[in-house]
């Protein structure tokens, strides 16, 4: 059977010139995953680990340098149609809805125009906007949809933003960092109904998230990247149950805040002071597990029939864990 998403060796390298000098910088490397009707897959990681690459290459936002999408096994390369019709695929929620949202326009028009520009409604959009704004908890819809963005809060623009996506009944919707603006008990709320449409509307759903906790709260799967690699994948229980790469283990020790060094985790970083290795692992300057092979060697993904998948020499041929 296809999956509605299947990414398949996907990379992206970034290329700038400066004083004729071309210089390149690989994002992502190597991103392997499917999604299904009605899953959620978190992807995980500290801030430029690649994962709002990812979502911007997923929208074809910016075009993959290796490897290829797939919606219903049609490639976003090949397909030009596929491209085109994407938005009534895919959408994305931004973490700024403050920035989401043009400030010159009322609620209606912004709900209501995408779904004329889409042609998702012929004539007035008035009653399709009520219908979505009552949605996304925006009730009563009357009092919302002549008023402009500066009269909402937080929670509430980021629920037009959520009303406006909806509005073109994607099937997929990516969502990056969506709460990280708000505070923490809206942050749930938008969460929670990310949740509840997913089951009503019949969604998959991808949250970018720097945050573990949230990944367990929402994901079937979780994808944890660190500098541009997909470190561990796998179903959301078993990872958090049985984390297996250094990272991941790191990271949950860590919790609540997974990316405040301890003491302990500075230790570790005596190895910083080393050249980056070329061939080697990514994490090696702050892996706690790390041997000279990890230096020298690159690392392969090793995935096991349990649907797990981790890039760590602790795991390959001659591991041991
Ligand atoms: P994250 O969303 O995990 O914080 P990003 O995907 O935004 O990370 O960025 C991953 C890396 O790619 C970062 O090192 C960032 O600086 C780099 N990057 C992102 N966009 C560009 C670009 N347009 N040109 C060059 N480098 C970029
Ligand atoms: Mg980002």
């Amino acid at each position: 059977m296809k999956s509605l998403l299947q990414v398949s060796g996907l990379g992206k390298t970034f290329t700038s010139r400066s004083m004729l000098k071309k210089k390149e910088f690989q994002a992502v490397r190597n991103i392997h995953f499917g999604l299904e009707p009605g899953e959620v897959l978190a992807i995980v990681g500290e801030s430029g680990s690649g994962k709002s690459t990812i979502a911007r290459m997923l929208t074809n936002l910016i075009p993959a340098t290796d490897g290829d999408i797939y919606y219903n096994g049609e490639s976003l390369k090949r397909n030009r149609r596929l491209r085109q019709t994407l938005p009534t695929f895919v959408q994305m929620i931004f973490q700024d809805p403050f920035a989401a949202l043009n400030p010159h326009h009322t609620i209606g028009y912004i709900v209501g125009r995408p779904l004329q520009v889409q042609r998702q409604v012929k004539g007035d959009t008035r009653p399709r906007v009520l219908e979505l704004l009552n949605k996304v908890g925006l009730t009563p819809a009357e009092d919302f949809i002549d008023k402009y963005p500066y009269q909402l809060s937080g929670g509430q623009k980021q629920r037009v933003v959520i009303a406006k996506v909806l509005g073109l009944n994607p099937k997929v919707i990516i969502a990056d960092e969506p709460t990280s603006m708000l505070d923490v008990s809206i942050g749930v709320d938008i969460m929670n109904l990310l949740l509840d449409l997913k089951d009503k509307e019949n969604l998959s759903l991808i949250l970018i998230t720097h945050n573990l906790g949230s990944a367990r709260y929402m994901a079937d799967r979780i994808m944890v990247m660190y500098a541009g690699q997909m470190m561990e994948y796998g179903p959301t229980e078993e990872l958090i149950q049985h984390p297996r790469h250094p990272y991941t283990k790191l990271l949950l020790h860590s919790s609540p805040d997974p990316w405040r060094e301890t003491e302990e985790q500075e230790k570790m970083l005596d190895r910083q002071g080393e050249p980056v290795p070329d061939a080697g692992c990514s994490f090696y300057h702050r892996c706690p597990s790390a041997s000279g092979v990890c230096r020298t060697t690159r690392v392969e993904a090793v995935s096991t029939e349990d649907g797990r998948s981790v890039l760590c020499h602790l795991y390959g041929q001659g591991g041991d864990q």
